[in-house]
């Protein structure tokens, strides 16, 4: 890796406040990353963990934006534009989930789902590039998952827009390769995080089980190392793909899931 290619660079990372995107902002704060912090939480709600970003030497921001709105991600981007000056590096990882037979998916649980998890994503690579292609520069990485290349039951929304970002990934690497921009997918396999463990108490609930047995028999049984990936794990991929090392990787969706879609 050489991370000497990214100090002084901006990035914008959705859903920053938990999980994930929180760890990619340390993980780049501590490569010397300016910051922008994305939640749908007022500002006072986080400002304890922007300080604590900020000690590591770099900006950082916070953007309240609904990232289910686009016209939240617009305005939140077109802020970020006017603050920094641009934009280099664009992390799509604000996601929601829900856990639940077709029959019975709730229509407003669907419509969010694909908002936040898919055209979140479209809206803020829209706003965004323009001024990437101008500095000749840009690493955009959407937080995908082993959901874009396989699917599980009972997760209809959540698997068909991940899916789908995979294949925005590969549109928007064409489309934007001569201008020095890569556009990469993480695919984490599964990560305990808020996400996951209302996941696995959803998936309790939906199959009669207890959560134990589910994480023994459902989450870590298509996990082949038995072990769940950590946040820490994917703030480095997500790092790596900023590098120099990095400049010709465009258009992947990079498994990081314990061999899970290898089987
Ligand atoms: P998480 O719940 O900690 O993170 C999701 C983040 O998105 C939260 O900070 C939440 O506040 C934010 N968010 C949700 N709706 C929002 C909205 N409308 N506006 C703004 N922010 C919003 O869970 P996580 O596991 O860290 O998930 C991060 C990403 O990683 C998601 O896209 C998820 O699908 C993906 N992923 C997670 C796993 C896993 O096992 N945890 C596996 C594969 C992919």
């Amino acid at each position: 890796m050489q991370p000497e290619t990214v100090p002084g660079k901006t990035a914008l990372i959705t859903g920053s406040t938990s999980g994930i995107g929180l760890a990619i902002a340390r993980g780049f704060a501590r490569a010397g990353i300016n910051i922008v912090l994305n939640g749908s939480r007022p500002p006072e709600a986080v400002e304890s963990e922007r300080e604590k970003l900020g000690k590591m030497g770099v900006e950082v921001i916070y953007r309240q934006a609904d990232m289910g709105d686009a016209d939240h991600i617009t305005a939140m981007v077109e802020a970020v534009l006017g603050h920094f000056g641009g934009i280099d590096i664009v992390v799509n990882n604000a996601g929601i989930q829900h856990v639940e037979h077709i029959e019975d998916f709730p229509r407003e649980k669907w419509d969010a789902i694909i908002s936040i998890n898919l055209s979140a994503a479209f809206h803020t690579v829209r706003a965004a590039l323009p001024a990437m292609r101008q500095r000749g520069w840009g690493r955009i990485i959407n937080i995908a998952s082993a959901h874009s290349l396989v699917a599980s039951p009972y997760k209809s929304a959540y698997v068909a827009a991940k899916h789908g970002l995979a294949g925005f990934t590969k549109t928007v690497a064409l489309e934007a390769a001569r201008d020095g921009i890569t556009c990469n997918a993480i695919c984490p396999g599964y990560v305990l995080t808020p996400l996951v463990q209302n996941q696995i108490t959803d998936t309790a609930e939906a199959r009669g089980i207890s959560e134990q047995e589910v994480i023994e028999d459902v989450i870590l049984a298509a996990q082949w190392t038995k072990k769940f990936v950590t946040v820490e794990q994917i703030a480095g991929v997500a790092l790596f793909l900023c590098s120099a090392a990095a400049d010709n990787i465009t258009g992947i969706a990079l498994p990081v899931d314990g061999g899970w879609t290898a089987a």
